[in-house]
């Protein structure tokens, strides 16, 4: 369908155009906008100075993230300039933390809907609704709602999520907002309270599984990419047993990747890559032990396996370096029931009931906690890890800061100010012996953003592992030294638009140099990348 540019009321109705009371007197003249608009002609500087001074005056970051919504489905390109602006007070808002409270409070918070919903009663016509979209979309994040963060199955109240993240998309790496696509596969939930909410927005069903659910995700697929031809689809937020499934059915025929696996491993590999710039390691070396073995902990194992054996290991002796525990205790040979994304990590081991067991046996040189159960890096976790080694490295990644495997303070403290750390959750700087520490968070927006716009701008036809490396390592390239002095092994979230731009070139060159375009490379991958980022201005 073509997009018609409007006039009037209706152009002031529409978030990609309307710019408000920044209208200049020419413009209200020359598009029927005179008489909708009060008097006064305010400077888009001025409308994100009012913005930020009624936000800071709101009580609670649910009140925040509503003001802000709003915002974005009245004026984008004010939302988007406030967003990139002051990245580091926004972020916490429009995503995680705030967004899964969002999420659970959606039914009662929702006003205008935002990208499509597609439910289980629209089998069969999924191609009629996509067409109903009247943008050319190169971007879609997807959810089923079924795990969103750690909070479960919030049904049809998860499209909060694909919402966030196609902002942090614009926001943090340039992509256009009109290239965004959000959707919602509602196949019902089996959240009982939300079964029972009235003011619950979903399906008001079990959840549709089995070959019925994968034939639903099918038509879905196959019918964006018809409508879309080239579209980057991102699963996000869909449960363990269907996440693994989906991306190994799809990765290697269309675009697609999945960013609690694929993001989340990235992002812990730039870490890793930063810490042993701190202690002068080979990642070929280490030995890491995971707490969990889920998503993350597997994402991110399977990319520090492919990295190993790209520094010349044996994928088996890279396999043997990492390790996981789950809740029944070390991932080991001879476990019954293991599903099929551990068993690569079952080795040759006698049982192991807990962690700080599988420390003392196995040493590692690095533990990495995904596994959402707060306060699992003991006190005697954390001393152990630091009499084994000089420098230990302590990632406790899970979130909300209530799962967190342990703080900042206790990683510092427990280890002597030794661990090279980083966290999922924030934390404030830490004051030590003197020394003052900067953890930063091993945020997912540290990744996707600039791996989706290294994509698009190069017109890959698949997401490849490779190119998480390549972004892992630029990431980590990105880390200056006088990060790395204050213990941060990420870089500060403000340069988040140049670091996104820099990953994209180093993804997009990865595109080119294995075929997966249909052009050329460009003599300058990073001038094509910054060329195609969106800056919100009027
Ligand atoms: P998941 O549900 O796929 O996996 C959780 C794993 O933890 C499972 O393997 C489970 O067996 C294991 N587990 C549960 N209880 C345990 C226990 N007592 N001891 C040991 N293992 C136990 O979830 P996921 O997607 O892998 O996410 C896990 C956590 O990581 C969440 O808190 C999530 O928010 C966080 N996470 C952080 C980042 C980041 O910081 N960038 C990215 C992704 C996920």
């Amino acid at each position: 369908m073509q997009y018609q540019t409007p006039r009037g009321l209706a152009l002031l109705r529409d978030p990609l155009l309307n710019k408000g009371i920044a209208f200049t007197e020419q413009e209200r003249e020359a598009l029927g906008l005179r008489g909708f608009l009060p008097a006064a002609v305010m400077s888009m500087q001025a409308q994100v100075e009012r913005v930020l001074t009624w936000l800071r005056s709101l009580s609670s970051d649910l009140e925040k993230y509503i003001a802000l919504n709003a915002l974005h489905d009245r004026n984008e390109a004010l939302f988007f300039r406030i967003v990139c602006d002051h990245i580091d007070e926004i972020q916490p808002i429009i995503y995680t933390p705030t967004v899964g409270l969002a999420c659970q409070k959606y039914g009662l918070i929702f006003q205008r809907p935002r990208g499509l919903f597609i439910s289980a009663n629209d089998r069969g016509r999924i191609a009629d609704i996509l067409g109903n979209w009247p943008y050319a979309t190169k971007l879609i994040v997807v959810t089923d709602g079924e795990r969103i963060l750690g909070l479960g199955d919030l049904g049809a109240n998860g499209m909060g999520i694909p919402v966030g993240k196609l902002s942090l998309y614009s926001a943090c790496a340039g992509v256009h907002p009109e290239l965004c696509l959000p959707v919602m596969l509602d196949v019902g939930t089996n959240n009982e309270e939300f079964l029972k909410d009235p003011y619950y927005i979903g399906l008001r069903q079990k959840r549709m599984t089995g070959a019925a659910y994968d034939e639903f995700v099918d038509e879905f697929v196959t019918a964006a990419r018809a409508a879309f031809p080239g579209v980057l689809i991102q699963f996000e937020d869909f449960a363990n047993h269907s996440a693994f499934r989906l991306l190994h059915k799809y990765r290697d025929q269309a675009c697609v990747f999945n960013d609690d696996i694929q993001g989340t491993a990235a992002v812990a590999l730039a870490g890793l890559f930063s810490a042993l710039r701190v202690n002068g390691g080979k990642l070929r070396d280490q030995t890491i032990l995971f707490l969990g073995a889920g998503e993350a902990a597997t994402g991110i194992a399977d990319l520090v396996v492919s990295a190993m054996v790209a520094e010349g290991a044996s994928e088996d002796a890279a396999l043997r370096r990492n390790w996981l525990v789950d809740s029944k205790g070390l991932v080991a040979k001879g476990r019954t029931g293991l599903n099929a994304h551990k068993l690569r990590y079952a080795h040759d081991q006698a049982p192991i009931a807990d962690f700080l067991t599988a420390i003392r046996t196995l040493r590692p040189t690095a533990i990495i906690g995904v596994a959402a159960v707060g306060g699992a890096f003991t006190q005697d976790v954390l001393r152990t890890m630091a009499e084994i080694n000089e420098q230990p490295i302590v990632f406790a990644l899970s979130n909300p800061t209530s799962k967190a495997e342990c703080s900042a303070e206790e990683a510092y403290r427990h280890t002597g100010g030794r661990a090279i750390f980083a966290c999922g959750s924030p934390y404030d700087p830490v004051k030590l012996d003197g020394k003052t520490f900067v953890p930063r968070q091993g945020n997912n927006s540290y990744i996707f953003p600039g791996v989706g716009l290294g994509v698009i701008a190069s017109g890959a036809r698949l997401v490849t592992d490779e190119m998480f490396m390549a972004a892992a390592h630029m990431l980590a390239n990105c880390v200056t030294e006088a990060d790395l002095a204050q213990g941060s092994l990420y870089p500060a979230l403000p340069r988040i638009r140049e670091v996104s731009a820099q990953i994209g070139a180093a993804v997009a060159s990865v595109a080119y140099q294995n075929g997966l375009t249909n052009g050329p490379a460009p003599n300058d991958v990073l001038g094509l990348v910054q060329a195609q980022m969106y800056d919100p201005q009027y």
